[in-house]
């Protein structure tokens, strides 16, 4: 039976391009002839009915803008079968067919036991980690990196100034993708990521002894928030160099902002997907770029994937900081 009606929900931490994605979902699905539902706060608004009508023009201008007009959540009910079975009734209730949701893996967990309880389903994956294995890319990973490049440029200059250290925490609590490419992209002296364990002597007192004896008086060091704590880095370089290095915190900043254009098209070519999938008839699928083809998987084959740290990519990192 061709279906009627489909619902969208955030979930997760928000990304800059969620809501093209949202824009996107909204726009195709009317395009074929299907209502859009917009489902507030995550799985929490599935679970209390917590619903608003999207019409075409309630998603006007929303490519260029972050956050998500949905809201984001967890909702750790949604772990429990009462929970996802409250979700399944508002789904028969409201005449929902099928639920797109934008997320990271815990986001798709939560759509596969929804697609086991009757409802179709389909994932688009949206994480400034960029570490959502079936997909070589995750909506708001280029809008972060540039973000964080663009506020590291500006700590370069004072830092330049001052001949100091600076210790910039990035985000990453199990994925240093993020670390790695802005630590490329603004020629860093050392970079720590969670997945590569490091040697504090030959990976970051090396790197400034080397850097400083080139002439050089200002470091940038980038941490992963995973690899470890940015205070304890900077007291170690403090106790062997005399230095007093200065931390900045990125934190909450890397998910703001207008998205770039790399992710707000990335997010409307998977938004227009998904309801592709739906419309076929499709569940428990999640959205993907491999080789720079967009292609959905099955839920359960994309969270069993691994996809660790590029090591071609590590390894240029680490060549283009060594500065020997
Ligand atoms: P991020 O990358 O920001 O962590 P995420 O989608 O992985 O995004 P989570 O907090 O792990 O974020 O999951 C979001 C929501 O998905 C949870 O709050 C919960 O509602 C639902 N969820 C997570 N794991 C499961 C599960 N095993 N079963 C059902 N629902 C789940």
């Amino acid at each position: 039976m061709p279906i009627k009606r489909i619902g969208i929900l955030t979930s997760g931490g928000d990304a800059p391009g969620m809501n093209a994605a949202i824009r996107s979902i909204v726009r195709s699905a009317y395009y074929n002839n299907l209502e859009v539902l917009g489902i507030r706060r995550g799985y929490n608004g599935l679970i209390n009915g917590d619903i608003i009508q999207l019409s075409q023009s309630s998603v006007g201008g929303l490519t260029g803008r972050g956050g998500t007009i949905l809201y984001t959540a967890r909702c750790p009910e949604f772990n429990s079968p009462e929970g996802i079975a409250k979700a399944r009734d508002t789904c028969k209730y409201r005449g929902i067919d099928g639920i797109v949701a934008i997320g990271g893996d815990g986001t798709f967990r939560g759509l596969r036991d929804l697609s086991h309880a009757g409802v179709l389903t389909c994932g688009v994956p949206a994480t400034i980690d960029n570490d959502i294995a079936c997909t070589n890319y995750s909506i708001g990973f280029d809008t972060a990196c540039n973000t964080a490049a663009d506020a590291i440029d500006k700590l370069r200059d004072t830092m330049q100034s001052h001949e100091r250290c600076s210790i910039v925490e990035v985000m990453g609590h199990r994925s240093g993708h993020l670390a790695v490419y802005v630590g490329i992209a603004v020629g860093a002296n050392a970079i720590l990521v969670p997945e590569r364990p490091y040697d504090f002597r030959q990976d970051v007192l090396e790197k400034i002894y080397c850097t400083r004896n080139r002439g050089h008086s200002h470091f940038i060091i980038i941490v992963a928030e995973g690899a470890g704590n940015a205070i304890d880095v900077a007291a170690q370089i403090k106790e062997h160099t005399g230095m007093e290095p200065r931390i900045t915190v990125l934190g909450h900043i890397q998910r703001g902002g207008a998205p770039t254009v790399r992710d707000r098209v990335t997010a409307s070519r998977m938004g227009k997907h998904a309801v592709d999938v739906l419309i076929e008839g499709k569940t428990n699928r999640v959205v993907g770029i491999l080789d720079g083809s967009l292609q959905d998987f099955d839920i359960y084959e994309a969270l069993e994937m691994k996809r660790g740290l590029q090591d071609s990519m590590y390894e240029t990192a680490v060549i283009l900081s060594r500065s020997v």
